[in-house]
């Protein structure tokens, strides 16, 4: 690593990277290749003699662009957002070329303790309660992805639960959630070796727009409690991935709170919007929850990974999650007045995300932020608005946040008023669409409805490419539709 050739090469990364930006939006969205694709035009083996950075990165235009799906192309609207930003990509750029391994204090104070002060500040901005925050007695942590922060809470609830009640209990622990909550509740039950018998994804409905209904949950624990046993878990969601469903944290706490359930929200998209006042009272309820986390790579600005986890009682995490080799003890661990990441996740080693959250939350100030996040759903209003004027459509869910749900009715489809019917004109509708190139869009299912999810948060996207996308679902629908008719 040679300081100028460091720059020299610098340089020549950062001009690809803004040309790539520059022309984002020319690249089919969706990539377009096979299966195996790349191992047929890459070597079989890693060349002996080195090539140089100009040779690779003509490589990178050829041969790995063309299997890039371009997520932060304006034109992506599937899935859930990961949007970036120059104070982001800079961050990252920082964490990785300091590439220190953080994962007690002493390894690098200022990565544990610039970690502690940004959660504490986004924290301030969502308005958690102060039992959340360092300055609280609680405190944050950046993991790696979502799927880590609920399986290192339910890890903490279960050995919490089974130091009271016994070891011999851990086949008798229950789960809840929804059948909407994301499938990372379920990878991690399964990792944190609860009976799959004890989890229970309670059923919802249109009727309450998919939301998780406290009486149903309660009599499910009931149910439960009078079978021996031991509710543990609730995984309440703030904007499911399907259709951006809230759940109501207060009664669902409520409930929780009588049967001494951990409570964790998980509001890894949509947690973003609530540092708006006008989208804070999702979280009411929130303070009686014992944990919250959110994905700053979603909707929030910031590269992955950086899923922001929050605890009221970090002691129950390190309880669960702390080692202490003889090679990693130090003064300052032993002092107790030092945070040692290492213990609040599943890894040792870890990157120094804080900059990168830093750099958003300081090159943007709360003002600009917010702004963004309105951005999105002034936009996703707008769509909201061109499907409700074309009789052919409907919107499925009501809009929360930056999603909308919609498909082609079935009255627009004469003679094919059998729901798997109508399903299936919508998924050839996706495909269309989606082979076509210029957007690209995601599906769910909501209630045996097949929905297509048009989710707006890239960074580069504006009202133009809105009603540009709108206008090749039309296309796309009038050509299925008269399809259907013959
Ligand atoms: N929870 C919700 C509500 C999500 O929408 C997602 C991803 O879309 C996840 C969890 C999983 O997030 P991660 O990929 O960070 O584990």
């Amino acid at each position: 690593l040679e300081p100028e050739e460091f720059r020299r090469q610098g340089h020549l990364m950062i001009d690809f990277l803004a040309d790539y930006y520059g022309k984002v939006e020319n690249y089919p969205v969706r990539s377009q290749v096979s299966p195996g694709y790349l191992g047929e035009i890459l070597p079989e083996s890693a060349p002996y003699n080195p090539e140089s950075l100009e040779t690779i990165l003509q490589d990178v235009q050829t041969k790995i662009i063309p299997g890039i799906t371009h997520w932060q192309s304006p034109n992506f609207f599937a899935y859930f957002p990961c949007n970036v930003s120059t104070a982001g990509i800079l961050g990252e750029m920082l964490s990785t070329g300091f590439n220190v391994v953080g994962f007690c204090w002493m390894a690098s104070p200022a990565a544990t303790e610039l970690e502690n002060i940004v959660t504490d500040w986004f924290g301030k901005m969502l308005q958690l309660p102060k039992s959340f925050l360092f300055s609280g007695g609680g405190g944050g942590v950046l993991q790696g992805t979502t799927c880590e922060a609920i399986l290192c809470t339910l890890v903490a609830a279960r050995d919490k639960n089974l130091r009271q009640h016994g070891m011999d209990n851990i086949g008798k622990l229950v789960v809840y959630c929804s059948d909407q909550t994301h499938a990372s509740m379920q990878k991690a039950a399964k990792i944190a070796g609860m009976n799959p018998k004890n989890f229970r994804a309670i059923e919802t409905s249109k009727s309450s727009n998919f939301q998780l209904c406290p009486k149903r949950l309660e009599s499910a624990i009931l149910y439960d409690v009078q079978n021996g046993l031991i509710p543990l878990y609730l995984c309440a969601t703030v904007g499911t991935t399907s259709s951006t469903a809230v759940d109501p944290l207060a009664s669902l706490t409520e409930v929780a709170k009588k049967y001494e359930l951990w409570v964790h929200v998980d509001a890894a998209f949509a947690g973003s919007a609530c540092i708006c006042p006008e989208f804070r009272q999702y979280l009411d309820g929130v303070e009686n929850a014992d944990s919250f986390s959110l994905n700053a790579h979603k909707w929030f600005l910031t590269t992955l990974e950086c899923c922001c986890l929050w605890v009221k009682n970090p002691s129950a995490l390190i309880k669960s999650l702390s080692t202490n080799p003889e090679y990693l003890r130090n003064n300052a661990s032993e002092t107790n007045k030092v945070v040692d990441y290492k213990d609040w996740q599943i890894m040792l080693s870890r990157r120094f995300p804080a900059l990168k959250l830093w750099f958003v939350l300081r090159s943007y100030g709360v003002g600009q932020l917010r702004e963004f996040i309105r951005g999105h759903v002034g936009m996703a209003k707008y769509f909201e608005g061109l499907v409700a004027m074309d009789k052919r459509f409907e919107v499925v869910v009501p809009r929360l946040f930056s999603m909308v749900c919609f498909r082609i009715k079935p009255s627009a489809i004469i003679g094919k008023n059998d729901e798997n019917e109508v399903n299936e004109i919508n998924r050839k509708l996706l495909e269309s669409v989606n082979e076509f190139g210029r957007i690209y869009v995601s599906h769910t299912v909501l209630g045996g409805v097949y929905v297509i999810r048009f989710a707006i948060g890239a960074t580069l996207t504006d009202i133009n490419h809105v009603s540009e996308a709108w206008k090749v679902v039309q296309d796309h629908a009038g050509a299925l539709i008269v399809d259907a008719f013959l």
